[in-house]
């Protein structure tokens, strides 16, 4: 059915998106610089979270140069709260590659966008489309699941060959002569109508081409595999200031935010019971809670794989100098809007400390 009327399923979509698609900014351009920027910040991100940040970063970065000249930490500033900082640190590498590689033009190619770092077979697909109007698709988790439910289709979504069946799949109805509508229409169906729970199928523009409506059977799709293996860590962050200092380090390792600023910290891969106590006989800085009066604030802050379950130990010093280490950083308080910082810490130093930003 699906297949044999695709020019009717196609048209029926791309009416209903005409009248119905949100008005968003990078619908109006065609712009590659413009619509490879908000596709990066869009993933993982809800549209009206990533709406200020968009705006914000095609002001201070309004092309593919400017970009390229800046520093990895203001990048990172820039992006502060967003979560998912290697987007950020790849979106900096990626526009130095494309300055050296391709004289600063995004290429018009799926193939060598493909070899842009950050840019895997969705961007490449939105991007080529988009902005260049090349018949490729794009399939994001709001594809996966609106075709998942049109063909009634089991197959995992969350499989390394997820991408390629499911590329088969939507190249049986896509629109080649309008492949950037298309996208947008079924992207846009995912988003508004065919919810993860609650589809609302009656107003659905397609649902007489649609097998799992048909079948009662939207609630079982799409299917996944995997499901995702939650890590607990404990961290105890020692919070070390005096009357407008505080040390700080940047986080060098290969982990979660990478180049990014936070607190001396001191992990564990279970939670203390007494902290102030059970600290005492760790490293620096933790010998420190012998000698100064402590504060403690905690906090649990949920990442995607983990839970990091955070213990704020505040202590207040006169001299700090003397005890800072080389990996870390003395800075005034009210600088630390320079700093990128996870949204976790800024919370935390929002609640504590006058610092403006
Ligand atoms: Fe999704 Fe329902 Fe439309 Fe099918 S009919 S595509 S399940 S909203």
């Amino acid at each position: 059915m699906l297949t044999k009327h695709r020019e009717d399923f196609q048209k029926c979509i791309i009416d209903w998106y005409l009248l119905n698609g949100r008005d968003l900014p990078w619908r109006r351009t065609n712009n590659p610089y413009h619509i490879w920027i908000c596709e990066i910040i869009l993933q993982q991100t809800r549209v009206d979270q990533g709406l200020p940040y968009y705006f914000r970063f095609i002001e201070r970065f309004p092309d593919i140069y400017a970009l390229s000249e800046a520093s990895e930490e203001e990048v990172l500033n820039y992006w502060q709260g967003l979560g998912y900082y290697s987007r950020a640190r790849n979106i900096l590498y990626a526009a130095r590659q494309i300055v050296k590689d391709y004289h600063g033009k995004i290429p018009a190619n799926y193939n060598d966008l493909l070899k842009i770092k950050g840019i895997g077979k969705y961007t490449a697909g939105a991007v080529a489309s988009m902005a260049y109007n090349l018949p490729h698709p794009a399939i994001d988790g709001n594809v996966f699941r609106v075709l998942s439910r049109l063909f009634n289709d089991y197959t995992p979504i969350d499989e390394a060959r997820s991408y390629r069946y499911f590329e088969q799949l939507v190249l049986k109805i896509f629109d080649e002569n309008r492949p950037s509508l298309f996208n947008q229409s079924i992207i846009e169906l995912g988003a508004l109508l065919c919810l993860p729970r609650n589809p609302n199928c009656k107003a659905c523009p397609v649902n007489k081409f649609c097998i799992a409506f048909k079948n009662s059977s939207q609630h079982l799709l799409p299917v996944k595999k995997q499901r995702i293996h939650v890590r607990n860590r404990y961290f105890y962050y020692f919070v070390i200031h005096d009357h407008d200092q505080i040390i700080l380090r940047k986080r060098q390792n290969e982990d979660i935010w990478k180049m990014m600023y936070d607190f001396p910290l001191i992990e564990f891969d279970y939670q203390l019971k007494n902290p102030v106590e059970e600290l005492k006989t760790a490293p620096w800085p933790a010998p420190l809670l012998l000698h100064y009066p402590s504060n403690i604030t905690l906090v649990k802050h949920v990442l995607t794989h983990q839970v990091l379950h955070i213990c704020f130990v505040r202590l207040y010093i006169e001299q700090l100098k003397p005890l800072v280490p080389e990996s870390h950083i003395i800075v005034q308080i009210k600088n630390l809007y320079k700093y990128p910082m996870p949204k976790v810490i800024v919370d935390f130093l929002k609640k504590e400390f006058d610092f403006g930003r």
